[in-house]
């Protein structure tokens, strides 16, 4: 059994939440996961794999990685791979009510944006 939630480790913790499930109108929605980011040069990034726990992605008019930093120092957590915290592109076939219903998404450029590539039109 373990212990509660609340007395385990915060890293521990960080785990957990990223393996939930939530469930959405009678549908199971698994936290989508970034699979891969190709944009070396944000802070989060290290080896093609994203390192902070959630990203934002998007706007009403685009489908950009709104998480993206720009800096000279590394962040997020090493042991972390990040999840799609809130998606705002309404229009994609995988977003249900504001967020990414999708099994996993990639991150990386379409000419000099740096989008959601797992984004499809609906
Ligand atoms: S998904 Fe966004 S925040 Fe994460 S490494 Fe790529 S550009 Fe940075």
């Amino acid at each position: 059994m373990g212990l509660p939630d609340s007395r385990r480790p915060a890293r521990q913790r960080v785990g957990l939440f990223l393996g939930l499930n939530l469930c959405k109108r009678g549908v199971l929605v698994q936290i989508a996961k970034i699979i891969e980011c190709d944009v070396a040069e944000c802070a989060y990034n290290n080896a093609n794999q994203c390192h902070t726990p959630a990203v934002t992605i998007g706007g009403p008019t685009d489908h950009k990685c709104d998480s993206f930093c720009m800096s000279s120092n590394k962040g997020g957590f090493p042991d972390v791979t990040a999840v799609v915290g809130a998606c705002k592109v309404a229009e994609c076939t995988h977003n249900l009510d504001l967020e990414c219903a999708a099994p996993g998404i990639k991150v990386g450029y379409v000419g000099h944006e740096i989008d959601c590539l797992t984004f499809t039109q609906g």
